[in-house]
Parts: structure tokens; C-alpha cells; sequence
């Protein structure tokens, strides 16, 4: 593995997903909720969801309006709340209310794009993937592994040919860590920082 990405991940050898859910439609649907937000803002959401609509029939016949009320404090929850509608719908009639393990028909689902294709792969059925959040984004970036104008499908493929397969959803794992806890798009720990002599520290 890559030295720089070798020490984030001892850094944070037990990072794991922070999203609250109980099963793999329940993770799909927080993932497509976390878009543009935080974690913690969906989680701040998603117990009272799941609660009101446990099973994927339950959100497929829910009520938009009172969908988008529970939701309000993630942001964009018009969108987000007929999508996710939406998804139980083509996930209970088009797939028995299992969510597929393939990303050609995760694809189909509306608002559901690279990233959480790759979340629900790796997180969901433990599938090797190395999904590309903003915090990733910009540590590969700040860290030299990619270009500054590099898009995340680049990106993507730098980071999966500097780690080892078996390694890629772990080290997704940490380095979202290393970014929301430590390397911060806005005051990054530098001065705290082994990698210093090797960052780009002013790309944001
Ligand atoms: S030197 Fe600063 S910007 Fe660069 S990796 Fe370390 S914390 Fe992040």
C-alpha cells in the first residue's frame, strides 16, 4: 500500500460507517439521504423515518408531505423524499423488497449515483469498493495521489491501484475519518501532521 495511505490507515484501523441503520434498504435509503449533508444531520433524521416506515412497502406508500416533514433538517427534502419514495417503490416491485447487489440496477434507483452504489456495495454486501466522498476527494488531492482537477471517477481509480484490493473498504473507512476528524477541508491539523512535508495543504 501506498506509505501515506498505509499511515492513515493505522491511523484510524477501526473507522467504520457512521450512518444509523438496521438493514440494507434502511442503509441505501440514509446514503442517498447523506448527499450534500452530513451524517450527523441524517442520523438526526433517519430513527424517526425508519420508525414511522419500518419496511420497504411502508415508504413506498408513505406520503410525501409528511416524508419530506421528518426530513427537513437534511436539506433539499423535496428531492430527497420523492427519491426515496420512489426507490421502495421500484425496490419492492421490480426487486421483492431485496436491494440488488449489482450497480447496473442499484443504478436505475433515482438519486442514486456512484457514491452510494459503492457505500451500499461495500458496507451493505461487503463487496470490495472504494466509494469517493468530498473528504476523499480532497485528501487524495491535498496528498498529491491525484490531480487537482481530477473528477472522482479519476480519482477512484488512483486510490484502487495504490491499495490493495482487500484493503479498499477499510481504508475508505479511514480516510473519511482522517478527513472529518483530523485533515478538515477547513483548519486541517497540519502542524499535528506526519504527511506535512508531502500535501498540497492549500487545496480545499
Ligand atoms: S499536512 Fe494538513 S492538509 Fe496535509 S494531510 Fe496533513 S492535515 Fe491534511
Amino acid at each position: 500500500m501506498d506509505e501515506k495511505l498505509n499511515y492513515i490507515y493505522h491511523m484510524y484501523p477501526d473507522a467504520k460507517c457512521e450512518l444509523k441503520y438496521n438493514n440494507i434498504f434502511q442503509l441505501l435509503i440514509a446514503v442517498t439521504l447523506s448527499a450534500q449533508t452530513t451524517d450527523l444531520r441524517v442520523n438526526m433524521c433517519t430513527p424517526i423515518l425508519f420508525n414511522k416506515y419500518p419496511n420497504v412497502i411502508d415508504l413506498a406508500n408513505a406520503n410525501l408531505i409528511d416524508v419530506i416533514n421528518i426530513i427537513k433538517p437534511i436539506g433539499m427534502c423535496q428531492t430527497k423524499g420523492k427519491h426515496i419514495i420512489e426507490i421502495a417503490k421500484i425496490i419492492h416491485e421490480k426487486y421483492h423488497d431485496e436491494v440488488p447487489n449489482n450497480p447496473d440496477e442499484l443504478s436505475i434507483l433515482p438519486g442514486v449515483g456512484r457514491k452510494t452504489i459503492n457505500v451500499v456495495l461495500a458496507e451493505g454486501f461487503h463487496i470490495p469498493a472504494l466509494p469517493v466522498d468530498t473528504h476523499i476527494n480532497r485528501i487524495a488531492k491535498r496528498l498529491k495521489i491525484a490531480k487537482i482537477d481530477d473528477d472522482v471517477i479519476k480519482v477512484e481509480e488512483k486510490l484502487k491501484k495504490k491499495i490493495e484490493k482487500e484493503h479498499w473498504i477499510q481504508m475508505h473507512h479511514s480516510l473519511i475519518f482522517f478527513g472529518r476528524y483530523f485533515c478538515k477541508a477547513q483548519k486541517p491539523r497540519c502542524q499535528e501532521c506526519k504527511l506535512f512535508g508531502q500535501c498540497r495543504i492549500n487545496y480545499k
